[in-house]
């Protein structure tokens, strides 16, 4: 196989603010690996601020396989395999472990001919709706940007201002969809436990990573008393912290750039469903092509946070299409991606 790295910088519709940060264009970078003249493509974006990864480093790192991989022929070996097989390489940067793992799935579906969640055995006729985001701004333009969007049945809010809970009694008013919130690390133990009431009347249905990460004690302390359920995203990165979230969230939110891939978002899913935990996956503001791969694995999900290219004024490649909140896969085999080579 060859590979070959892409930059792009996908330009965003609107300004997008979380509790740490407000964003008018997102790095990424597209992996594409190509066999028999056929190519298959993964994503990552880059996240310099929180976890670290440049498009630089994801280069590099990413680079730093081309010998191994033009030796390598994929129908003689599964991508879960190479995961594996990569893992000690790539575990500092699981985002570029990503964006490799993901490319490998889409071309190992093209080069047999099904679509990825069919090689995985998954029956997808059943699968959740993705919500659209609305981030932090001015009361009025969040309400704008809520009924810009009217036909979508879910919403998650971005919240960690300090005026929380005036924001989704202003927003309640305007929709009857269902809620879902995000902190973003943004609130204390006691915040969310008395915030949780309030939301559970204004009908909110879940309360996305109130604490700070590593805060475990006070998760222990919500988890008790929080009136709503509560869903770890920033807590949950690798698949080990799988176990550490259970008993101290209801659910886990995945994303596959974090925890390197679609190969251990897998078995992240199934041990959460061991647990009896809630399973989502996020994503975070990835193309088309990020999110076809990512779309894979709704089959397996209660939630699915997958409205990446809603978010943006350009994309740059068709697989999966979005139609209120309503994902549906592509005719391509694989994760259906087609790069259309430039924003378009
Ligand atoms: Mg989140």
């Amino acid at each position: 196989m060859e590979l070959k790295l892409h930059e792009f910088d996908l330009p965003l519709k609107y300004k997008f603010g979380i509790s740490r940060e407000t964003r008018t264009v997102q790095k990424t970078v597209i992996a594409e690996v190509i066999q028999d003249g056929i190519s298959g493509y993964g994503e990552a974006v880059a996240n310099h601020k929180y976890y670290g990864f440049t498009v630089e480093k994801m280069f590099a790192d990413l680079n730093g396989l081309q010998e191994d991989l033009k030796t390598r022929n994929l129908l003689e070996i599964t991508p879960d395999a190479l995961w594996s097989i990569y893992h000690p390489k790539l575990k500092a940067n699981p985002f570029a472990q990503c964006a490799l793992d993901m490319a490998l799935w889409d071309l190992y579906g093209k080069l047999k001919g099904k679509k990825t969640w069919e090689l995985w055995g998954l029956d997808a006729s059943k699968r959740p709706v993705t919500d659209y985001t609305i981030g932090i701004d001015d009361i009025e333009v969040m309400k704008k940007k809520l009924l810009e969007f009217k036909d979508w049945p879910v919403f998650k809010i971005k919240l960690g201002t300090d005026h929380d809970m005036e924001i989704m009694q202003e927003l309640r008013k305007v929709t009857e969809a269902t809620l879902r919130i995000d902190a973003n690390c943004a609130w204390t133990a006691e915040q969310t436990i008395e915030f949780s009431k309030t939301l559970k009347e204004l009908d909110v249905e879940f309360i996305e990573q109130p604490l700070p990460a590593e805060d475990w004690e006070g998760m222990k302390k919500v988890y008790e008393k929080s009136v709503l359920p509560v869903i770890a995203d920033e807590s949950c990165v690798h698949e080990e912290d799988v176990d550490r979230c259970h008993g101290n969230f209801h659910g886990v939110n995945i994303k596959v750039v974090k925890c390197g891939g679609l190969t251990p978002a897998l078995r992240m899913i199934r041990r959460a469903r061991e647990l009896e935990m809630k399973v989502m996956v996020g994503c975070m503001t990835e193309s088309t092509v990020g999110i076809s791969g990512i779309a894979q694995l709704m089959p397996l999900l209660d939630y699915v946070d997958a409205d990446g290219p809603a978010l943006l004024a350009k994309d740059i490649a068709t697989g999966v299409t979005i139609d209120k909140g309503v994902v549906s896969y592509s005719d391509v085999p694989g994760n259906g991606v087609v790069l259309s080579g430039e924003l378009n």
